[in-house]
């Protein structure tokens, strides 16, 4: 065992102090990498401020943080895919059973004894895992990503969990040219899908709350932007669309957006909002339209989504901030002003 760095919180209204962890010393088949830059998701705040205490009650002290990228320091003797000074990087997961039918088909995010990368019972030291907000972290080799070395590293981190929990309903549910895509929620998986369905040649709409995002969504490679307020332009796409990722991390009019999906056109949620969404079923029974969601993706559609990023040169776009400014960031986070993911530079906690 020894002691990392960590920015963690004591209680759903703490603000963010700088602690030290234990980490395990890598067994066999681990890999302990120095984490160089860690995204902040909007799941790091609902999980810090506990709101999803129904679903998964948060642990105190909490350490999140699953978009983690970094160098391997240390191997156990079992490891041949790593070696100290390889690029490295870790999700939201950090294991599984490997055994069961989910993880024999490479859906390990469906297994059920997977193990979260933060605030998931630690069944090496006891209590809970911790996550990327930390300079180190050690984690079963199964678990661990390779970075494509063209890849900026600051923007790759979001890769491992906006990246993914988009890449992978877009290719489940057939996102290719010809098909009309729409996306709600310019935000950190928002901007992310936007880039996927864009290269993937659909025609993207995006839905945003936020008209000041608008030149963003084009840029980023919207072909058409509608303000969700504007209820004329939202009527325009009715019936229309082929498939909705929608990212939204509140409470809102899902039946708005049902409306707008073709026949057998399909609405997934990716955002998970803490509270129930109402759901109007005549909305489905018309064009036998469905609605559903989906989770981050599994180990290996995680490094296909990888790869295709570095073949596409994809990465988030980010603001990168030092350990210090996290209060800061999960503030602005809640009122959707990020461009268009937060990026720690874990550097600013060594120094620490
Ligand atoms: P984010 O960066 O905060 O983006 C969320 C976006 O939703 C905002 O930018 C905003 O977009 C829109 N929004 C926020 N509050 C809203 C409200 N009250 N009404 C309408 N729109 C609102 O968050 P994120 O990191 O992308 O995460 C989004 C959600 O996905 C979170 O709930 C997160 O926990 C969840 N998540 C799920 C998975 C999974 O595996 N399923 C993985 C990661 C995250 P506009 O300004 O464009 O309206
Ligand atoms: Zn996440």
């Amino acid at each position: 065992m020894y002691k990392a760095k960590a920015w963690s919180v004591a209680s759903a209204t703490s603000p963010f102090v700088s602690r030290r962890i234990d980490r395990r010393d890598p067994t066999e088949h681990d890999v302990q990498i120095e984490i160089l830059f860690c995204g902040i998701c909007h799941s790091d705040l609902h999980q810090a401020r506990n709101e999803w205490s129904g679903m998964m009650p948060t642990v105190y002290p909490c350490v999140p943080g699953h978009e983690i990228v970094g160098r391997v320091a240390r191997v156990g003797s079992a490891v041949t895919r790593f070696k100290p000074g390889d690029l490295a990087a870790v999700g939201c997961m950090v294991d599984s059973d490997g055994t069961c039918p989910e993880c024999q088909a490479g859906f390990e995010q469906f297994c059920p004894n997977f193990v979260l990368t933060y605030n998931f019972p630690d069944k090496h030291l006891g209590g809970v895992t911790y996550g990327g907000y930390s300079d180190s972290i050690v984690v079963n080799d199964r678990f661990v990503l390779r970075v494509p070395a063209s890849l900026d590293l600051a923007g790759a981190a979001p890769l491992l969990c906006a990246g993914i929990t988009t890449y992978s309903p877009m290719r489940h549910w057939g996102v290719t040219r010809g098909k009309k895509v729409g996306v709600v929620g310019l935000g950190g998986l928002g901007h992310m899908a936007v880039k996927f369905a864009h290269t993937l040649g659909a025609h993207v709409v995006v839905f945003t709350g936020s008209p000041q995002k608008k030149e963003d969504a084009l840029r980023l490679g919207a072909d058409e932007v509608v303000i969700s307020s504007d209820s004329n332009a939202m009527q325009k796409h009715a019936g229309s669309l082929d498939f909705i990722l929608d990212a939204v991390a509140a409470g809102h009019d899902i039946n708005a957006y049902i409306q707008l999906l073709g026949r057998d056109g399909n609405i997934v949620m990716v955002g998970a909002p803490e509270t129930p969404l109402p759901i109007s079923v005549f909305g489905l029974l018309f064009r036998r339209r469905s609605f559903s969601g989906s989770i981050i993706g599994g180990i290996a559609e995680t490094q296909e989504m990888l790869d295709f990023c570095a073949q596409h040169n994809i990465t988030s776009d980010v603001e990168v901030i030092p350990i210090q400014k996290v209060d800061e960031a999960y503030e602005r986070l809640a009122r959707s002003d990020v461009k268009y993911r937060f990026s720690i530079d874990m550097a600013s906690l060594r120094s620490e």
